[in-house]
């Protein structure tokens, strides 16, 4: 209903929403030359097709064909190998808001950490940290009902375990289209695509992980492998490419399935946006609607949806 009253606006000539105007009248929405080449399925281009967007929009959206490998840096390394390793050896494990460095020390210190005595993940005897260090074991553990014998162990999974790069295509509206109503962050899509190839995935399962006394690692930024999705991000730490703003306005990261902009979460001073909604977006005259990521450490990209979203697979 919302996207048919929505084009008789546009068809008797009257007003669009504001928050799909931007720069004096430009609509808003995905730049495909914000994304690196290396971003691309080798071969393929962005190109449009018709589609059915979540809310029931008829629309068309961008088909984006990409590799699920960062284009743009390496991936991990993810657990440290002995509670000595320091930063160097490890990425990045995330708690109650804050990106912790998973060192050697952070694993030896989980029980304190998490005041239960059941964390053990290293030989005491030795020192060395349990990891799962094959892809049988990666299968087994890095998922939500995680195998009992991969009880207390760093989870890592390798990029060579999905062929350097698991692709995924993903369908984004050329014309974002709001919803009356923001909608949630499901779990069984993605939250958005970064400019350099990799998905943005939807809060990781850390209750299950933790309670099966497992850190499922994330590398320096932000992201890890498993089997079903690839190398996905969890967090944003400013590793992947970005498009500066010339008003020192955070820089855009990225595109969420509704195919409004991702920015990173502070402006080039340093300061985050003091009018965030709940789903962490806002409106200016240059950027239209747009949301700005949150904190590495929060488990999540953005708060929910503000319209309604394409679709990947
Ligand atoms: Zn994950
Ligand atoms: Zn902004």
């Amino acid at each position: 209903m919302r996207a048919l009253a929505l084009a008789s606006l546009i068809l008797v000539g009257c007003t669009t929403p504001t928050d799909l105007l931007a720069d004096g009248g430009t609509l808003v929405g995905l730049k495909t030359e914000h994304f690196l080449p290396g971003a691309l399925v080798a071969g393929s281009s962005i190109t449009t097709e018709a589609c059915t967007l979540s809310g029931g929009a008829s629309a068309t959206c961008y088909r984006l064909q990409l590799t699920g490998a960062p284009a743009d840096h390496p991936v991990g390394p993810f657990c440290p190998r002995s509670i000595t390793d320091g930063a160097d050896a490890g990425g990045l494990w995330i708690e109650k808001g804050t990106a912790y460095e998973l060192t050697g020390p952070f694993i030896a210190n989980l029980a304190t950490f998490y005041n239960d005595s059941a964390w053990q993940l290293f030989d005491a005897t030795t020192g060395l940290v349990h990891v799962t260090d094959t892809q049988a074991s990666c299968a087994a553990a890095a998922r939500p009902n995680v195998d009992a014998q991969y009880n207390n162990y760093c989870v890592e999974c390798l990029l060579s375990y999905v062929n350097g790069g698991q692709p995924s295509t993903v369908l984004i509206p050329v014309t974002p289209v709001p919803l009356s109503l923001a909608a949630e962050i499901g779990r069984m899509s993605i939250v958005g695509v970064a400019l350099n190839g990799v998905n943005f995935d939807p809060p990781a399962p850390t209750d299950a992980i933790l309670a099966a006394h497992t850190i499922a690692a994330f590398d320096d930024c932000g992201g890890h492998v498993n089997l079903a999705a690839g190398y996905h991000y969890h967090a944003a730490t400013g590793c992947s490419a970005s498009v500066p703003q010339s008003d020192g306005h955070a820089p855009l990261i990225g595109y969420a399935l509704d195919g409004y902009a991702i920015h990173a979460m502070l402006n080039v001073d340093g300061a985050e946006p003091d009018d965030l909604d709940t789903c962490r977006g806002h409106t200016d005259a240059v950027r239209g609607f747009h949301y700005h990521v949150a904190g590495a450490g929060e488990n999540q990209f953005i708060g929910c949806f503000h319209g309604q979203q394409g679709s990947a697979k």
